[in-house]
């Protein structure tokens, strides 16, 4: 927990959580909000006791994080306090990583601006964009101009262990790590971008190929992590300055199909379960040079081994929950483990 007087800025790990609002098809089904944000970091799960009796007998889980962002904030809101400190990082030679973690359908992909649902694109309002957006207004500072920085994108996705280039056709790619445990996607696409309105094209071309699969399996992006990247390189240099990680994260109730009667589906939800657990081992330990820290036990780790070993690396999760009572164990799941983060 966050002691009292700590600003954002001097804390390497920022834990928030993001009730969404309850949808039209919920109130119709006469689902029950259970969720309640009475300050602005303070969450409570209200659990009925009695079967019978679903709104009188309840039992409140309260949580405490560093932001509890209620039903009524905006991306952008939750921007500002999450992501958006984290970009000063990167110019100055940091690297900074922000993940939605989450239930399926508790608001990842819509926070993140990775939305598309075969016509209309929102990745506008996301955070990917409002980053994007930071990233050239801060080039273009006094500061930072004499620097001479390239900005360049990347976005995969990586499924079932495998990683996949969503800006070249969803190509598998290779993970290589050489002996001074560098990690590289072999042959990434890696995009310069000069502005925000490049930045939105890739993001929307990497979108359409997140939802239209080949194999149903595919299809499914909650069982797939997805990873925008925006690297920061001196320009003629191959040496990377700063890097931002944008993490979609599979849903994680996907992580206990391991009861599942199909084979693919209990072996993909075994791989979910084994990268969020080694992924909360690696936040708890940002920045240590810790030799025990099971980066190699999942892609998704593994991958972003370079954002969690430097000195000067932050990073921020958003728990997100969906705020009706059917929910209430993933719900509950959820914060458990984002409290557990730091
Ligand atoms: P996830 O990626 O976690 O599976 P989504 O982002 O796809 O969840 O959200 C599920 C649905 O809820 C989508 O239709 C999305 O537009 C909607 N939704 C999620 N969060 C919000 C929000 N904060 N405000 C309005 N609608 C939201
Ligand atoms: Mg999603």
């Amino acid at each position: 927990p966050l002691l009292d007087g700590q600003s954002v800025d001097d804390h390497q790990i920022t834990v928030c959580v993001r009730k969404r609002p309850i949808s039209r098809k919920e109130i119709n089904r006469k689902e029950i909000d259970v969720i309640s944000v009475p300050r602005k970091d303070v969450l409570i799960l209200h659990e009925p006791r009695s079967k019978v009796d679903l709104t009188k007998f309840l039992e409140n889980h309260k949580f405490r994080f560093d932001y509890a962002f209620n039903d009524t904030c905006d991306n952008a809101m939750v921007y500002k306090f999450t992501a958006k400190p984290l970009v000063k990082t990167i110019f100055e030679g940091g690297m900074a990583t922000c993940f939605a973690y989450g239930q399926t359908g508790s608001g990842k992909t819509h926070t993140m601006g990775g939305e598309f649902n075969g016509k209309i694109q929102n990745c506008k309002n996301g955070i990917y964009a409002m980053a994007a957006k930071d990233v050239f207004v801060t080039l273009n500072t006094p500061r930072y101009r004499s620097m001479n920085l390239v900005v360049s994108a990347s976005f995969f996705e990586i499924y079932s262990g495998k990683v996949f280039d969503l800006l070249a056709e969803k190509q598998k790619l290779r993970v290589l790590e050489d002996g001074k445990q560098q990690v590289q996607v072999v042959g990434l696409t890696e995009k310069v971008v000069d502005s925000v309105e490049e930045v939105l094209k890739l993001i929307q071309h990497g979108n359409t190929a997140r939802t239209s699969g080949q194999t149903s399996a595919n299809a499914n992006s909650s069982r797939s992590h997805a990873v925008f990247q925006i690297v920061l390189r001196p320009m003629g240099s191959t040496k990377i300055h700063g890097k931002f990680s944008f993490i979609d994260l599979a849903g994680n109730e996907r992580g206990v199909d391991t009861s599942s009667a199909d084979r693919q589906t209990r072996l993909e939800g075994a791989e979910i379960n084994k990268s969020l657990l080694a992924l909360k081992e690696c936040i708890r330990a940002l920045g240590k040079q810790s030799a025990h820290l099971p980066f190699r036990v999942s892609k998704l780790t593994q991958v972003l081994r370079d954002s969690f070993i430097g000195e000067n690396s932050k990073t921020c999760m958003i728990a997100m929950i969906s705020p009706g009572l059917s929910s209430c164990e993933h719900t509950l799941n959820t914060l458990r483990y984002a409290d557990r983060v730091k």
